[in-house]
């Protein structure tokens, strides 16, 4: 089964006021296993709303969304909250850590929620570190580091419970150009290197073009190309 596949969905906002609003038209899309798609959208075209039901944060009005197979309509919010968990890493434009912890411990939490023992998440902390080439930044803290440091210590937090399925929200619109094109060099790395499918959105076509497949949505409509 694709990692995820998304049928026919269908998300509007304020039914039945003035100010009604239909986001998404009856959109279908796959990732398979080890695909890394990109998801190109202008402002605007409902990439975030397509994404929230993706990651089961909002639910569609209609359509089903199947994680590894797996129909997620029918179940329960505290299945719904452990698959998120366990089989979804985000990634957004701002990196969200949690600025009162260090590198390594940002990516240790969400391990010990899943029930990780502490020593095995504080190793894969420090490996994820190191694949992004951020050894020397274990023990610093989100202020102590650049921008593009803060935003892949986020790539890690968000492969920290090795998911079957990244989603990612423009993970680097909030950097300069320069800094951006690394960054994106090592989220590829990390992607490949752990055969991780994804959707990854971005306005950057230069790096759309370095994924395997681009869909575009425009007025909440999809298309390929
Ligand atoms: P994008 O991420 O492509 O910029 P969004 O999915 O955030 O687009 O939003 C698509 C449209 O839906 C926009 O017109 C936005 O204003 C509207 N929208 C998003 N969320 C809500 C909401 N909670 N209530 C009402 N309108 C919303
Ligand atoms: P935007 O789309 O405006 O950039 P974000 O993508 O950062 O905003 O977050 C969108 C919404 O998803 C917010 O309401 C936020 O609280 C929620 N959210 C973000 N991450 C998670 C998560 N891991 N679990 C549950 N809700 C989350």
């Amino acid at each position: 089964a694709p990692v995820l596949e998304l049928r026919d969905l269908c998300k509007g906002y304020n039914p039945g006021k003035p100010n009604e609003i239909t986001v998404l038209r009856n959109v279908s899309l796959s990732v398979q296993r080890g695909e890394v798609v990109a998801l190109v959208a202008p402002s605007g075209a409902g990439k975030s709303t397509l994404l929230h039901i993706a990651g089961l944060l909002d639910q569609p009005d209609t359509g089903t969304v199947r994680i590894g197979g797996e129909e997620m309509s029918g179940l329960s919010d505290r299945r719904r909250t452990a698959v998120r968990r366990d089989k979804v890493g985000f990634i957004y434009q701002f990196h969200h850590l949690l600025p009162e912890f260090t590198a390594a411990e940002n990516i240790v939490l969400p391990q010990l929620a899943a029930g990780t023992p502490r020593k095995e998440a504080q190793e894969r902390a420090e490996d994820l570190l190191a694949r992004v080439g951020l050894s020397a930044r274990t023990t610093h803290r989100p202020a102590a580091m650049s921008g593009g440091e803060q935003q892949r210590v986020a790539f890690c937090r968000a492969l920290a419970n090795g998911p079957a399925l990244l989603l990612a929200d423009e993970p680097t619109g909030n950097l300069d150009p320069t800094t951006s094109d690394t960054v994106f060099d090592a989220l590829m790395a990390l992607v490949r290197d752990t055969g991780l499918s994804a959707l990854i959105a971005t306005h950057n076509l230069a790096l759309a073009a370095r994924m395997d497949r681009t869909l575009r949505l425009d007025t909440g409509t999809l298309s390929e190309g």
